[in-house]
């Protein structure tokens, strides 16, 4: 890459979404000399408050888009479901890092099932649902328990249901047809992981530990970093996930969630082509963490480091719950605590996070990680 390929000191990223992720893009951007101007429709967002300039208006406003393109060196995302109507009044007009491609793959979980077994990355067997009677014969090939999700906007659980009996499977088709659906075998894993990679403009990728999360009420509660996986599964999450960022032709940084089987292999289950919550930890336990990476990225700017010089656990401040942690989280000498500015501490939103470092090996060292599991 040639110097002139990166955006010089000054200039201005555009961030469509104002949520945490952007917010914590913005406050990154800002150590390295760029400005950030937030996309998003709520005011007062929690990435307006950190950033220069701000656009209030929806996804499907094109003439503010058009203008907003006019005002930016580069245009991100800090959420996947971007309409792709919103990308075509950017295209052509700015450069949009992630493209378009990589954000089609990830708002459709059968294009992105497909995508991940071409890119060399397992998973569970699976089949498309139009009708009830598809769904019968899905089942019939892939057997029960079994998942039946919508292909698309779902998160955090939602959009899904798992099929115990075949009595299951009227009821579920009901709730969520006329989406369109997907059924995948139930997988019985033993955690859940995930991995972040970066991919440069350069080419160059980069990725971090694995972790493993466990979720409360569908959310994700905990991360820990590393995951206690054997040096395999370690090893071969880590290529999983910079496999898709090379087929993706990514610019920008993505997350892989995968199950990790009893016997230690993995199977792939969702991407995300942005910062993600299980990769919070970086912030703090890395020289170089995802956020920065993002921007590095996306400005054009070599990859940062992605040692890790702490095990960490990472906790999310979700709602009342969170709210009422954070005097003693943020009074601890051992945690680095992330407030995002969000209003109302309303249940089920995410507010902030805490990140509690500890010395490196601890955690592979501890019978059960649960011991952290407070914090
Ligand atoms: P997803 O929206 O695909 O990330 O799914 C949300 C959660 O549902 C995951 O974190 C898993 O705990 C569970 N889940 C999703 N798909 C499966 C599956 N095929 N087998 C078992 N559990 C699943």
């Amino acid at each position: 890459m040639t110097p002139s390929e990166a955006l010089p000191l000054g200039a201005t990223i555009g961030i469509l979404g104002g949520g945490q992720l952007g917010r914590m893009s913005a406050m990154a951007a800002a150590r390295l000399g760029y400005r950030c101007h937030i996309y998003a429709p709520e005011a007062d967002s929690p990435a307006m408050q950190v950033s220069a300039a701000a656009t209030i208006a929806g996804y499907e406003d094109v003439a503010a888009l058009q203008r907003f393109a006019a005002e930016v060196d580069v245009v991100t995302y800090e959420f996947e479901n971007v309409p792709a109507a919103t990308l075509a009044a950017l295209a052509g007009r700015v450069p949009c890092r992630p493209g378009p491609r990589a954000l089609a793959i990830c708002q459709d979980r059968i294009a992105e099932k497909q995508f991940l077994a071409e890119a060399g990355v397992p998973v569970a067997p699976w089949r498309a649902v139009h009708s009830l009677a598809e769904l019968t014969a899905a089942l019939a090939e892939i057997g029960l328990p079994a998942v039946l999700k919508t292909t698309r906007l779902g998160y955090d659980g939602r959009g899904q249901a798992v099929l115990r009996t075949a009595g299951d499977a009227a009821e579920a088709f009901a709730r969520l047809s006329p989406k369109p659906l997907i059924l995948e075998a139930f997988v019985p894993f033993t955690a859940e992981i995930s991995a972040i990679a970066a991919r440069g403009l350069d080419g160059a990728v980069a990725s971090y530990d694995a972790v493993e999360n466990r979720h409360r009420h569908h959310i994700l509660d905990l991360s820990f970093a590393p995951a206690r996986l054997p040096a395999a599964a370690a090893l071969a999450a880590r290529e999983n996930v910079a496999r898709v960022a090379v087929a993706l032709e990514l610019v920008g940084i993505v997350a892989l969630e995968m199950f990790l089987l009893g016997d230690g292999s993995l199977l792939g289950n969702e991407i995300a082509p942005r910062p993600h919550n299980s990769g919070h930890w970086t912030m703090d336990a890395c020289a170089c963490g995802q956020f920065e990476q993002h921007i590095r990225a996306v400005a054009g700017l070599p990859l940062g480091p992605v040692t890790r010089h702490a095990d960490a656990v990472m906790r999310n401040l979700v709602g009342p719950e969170g709210l009422a942690a954070w005097p003693a989280l943020v009074a601890r000498t051992d945690v680095v605590a992330h407030w995002y500015g969000k209003g109302e501490a309303k249940p089920g939103r995410k507010l902030g996070h805490a990140n509690r470092l500890l010395a490196l090996g601890t955690l592979a060292a501890l019978d059960d990680v649960s011991a952290c599991d407070g914090l």
